[in-house]
């Protein structure tokens, strides 16, 4: 078990498989895309497999796929495959843009794996295409709702950007009408690859809830497991229910039970935080299964306690994109 230097167990891998996007989600990196990481650097899925084999004999028993976008990995369905017979690895999670995951969703079916975050940032094709810089709305349509009819456990990631498609909080609300998705709203988080900096948010988690309060008064809260970052409601009549997950206020920091691989092989404790080791080469060396292990104590072992914290160390940490971070 990993247990960090706040006495908190950490159960829970995010896994970034690829730094490479097909979209360029302007609130993620600039227009003309971030300084991608060469093909060299980026472990390879036998790679991957291991890593993540050894972390799941340290404790790991919750994994999510990320990037990048996780498919344009042509080869990750073998990953997937390894993933989904890990003895010890209980819950496997996707995140994705789902504009390249059609051809797979049959396989994924099979394999168990059924939790997918899909990033839908507006219900508006016009919208959807001025924020992700391409036209792929009307397949990440289709795929979303080929996922919920196939019965995958859809969550759908919005984040409330000022001026871009605030318009879109409630008719997004929607999908949670008539499926049983969850519709989560996220707060913008100065992670974009230098594009923009801020310090503050206009639309922080309490003016998501007030803006939807004021179209649907009785929504009510739902309990959420004590590591969960977001905070859940539930609107009598819908199928679904939607959340606020404060990424940029961080109330949840207490109960952080997360660790970030990025698919170069950085160790990050805390978004908030720069990397505090990389495992790349130590993976390709000798011995590396017993190297590695000590390198995740180590790093688990030094966590800021809070992303404030981490924020204080790391001022610089702002240039990073969410697309090397891993999301
Ligand atoms: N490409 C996949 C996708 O978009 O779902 C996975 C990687 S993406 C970096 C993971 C998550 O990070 C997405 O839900 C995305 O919306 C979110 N994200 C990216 N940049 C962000 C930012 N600046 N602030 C908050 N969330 C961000
Ligand atoms: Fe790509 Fe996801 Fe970043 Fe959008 S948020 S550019 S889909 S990595």
């Amino acid at each position: 078990m990993l247990i960090d230097n706040h006495n908190r167990e950490i159960n829970y891998l995010r896994l970034a498989v690829t730094d490479r996007c097909n979209l360029r989600c302007n609130y993620c990196m600039p227009a003309e895309g971030i300084n991608f990481a060469k093909n060299d650097t980026l472990f390879t899925i036998d790679e991957l497999a291991r890593l993540s084999t050894i972390l799941v004999s340290q404790g790991v028993d919750k994994l999510r796929i990320t990037g990048g976008e996780p498919f344009v990995r042509k080869d990750l369905m073998v990953l997937l495959r390894h993933l989904a017979g890990l003895d010890g690895l209980e819950d496997i999670s996707i995140t994705t843009n789902a504009t390249l995951i059609g051809p797979y969703i049959d396989e994924l079916k099979i394999l168990g794996i059924k939790n997918m975050n899909v990033s839908l940032d507006a219900i508006d094709k016009a919208t959807f295409e001025r924020i992700t810089r391409r036209n792929q709305y009307d397949t990440v349509h289709n795929n979303l709702l080929r996922l919920i009819s196939e019965g995958f456990n859809v969550r759908i990631n919005f984040i409330a950007l000022e001026g871009q498609n605030t318009q879109d909080i409630i008719p997004i609300l929607d999908l949670a009408k008539h499926y049983d998705v969850s519709v989560r709203y996220l707060e913008e988080m100065p992670f974009n690859g230098g594009s923009k900096t801020f310090e503050s948010i206009a639309w922080d988690y309490k003016r998501i809830l007030e803006y939807i309060r004021e179209v649907y008064p009785d929504y009510y809260k739902l309990e959420s497991p004590a590591t969960s970052t977001s905070m859940n409601y539930k609107i009598p009549g819908f199928k679904g229910t939607f959340g606020v997950i404060p990424s940029f206020s961080r109330t949840f920091c207490g109960s952080c039970n997360r660790l970030r691989i990025s698919a170069t092989g950085d160790v990050i404790t805390c978004l908030y935080a720069k990397a505090s080791t990389n495992l790349r080469d130590i993976l390709r060396q000798p011995n590396s299964e017993e190297n590695i292990k000590k390198e995740i104590l180590k790093a688990v072992g030094s966590r800021s306690k809070t992303g404030f914290e981490a924020q204080e160390k790391y001022a610089d940490v702002f240039s990073n994109s969410m697309t090397s971070i891993g999301g």
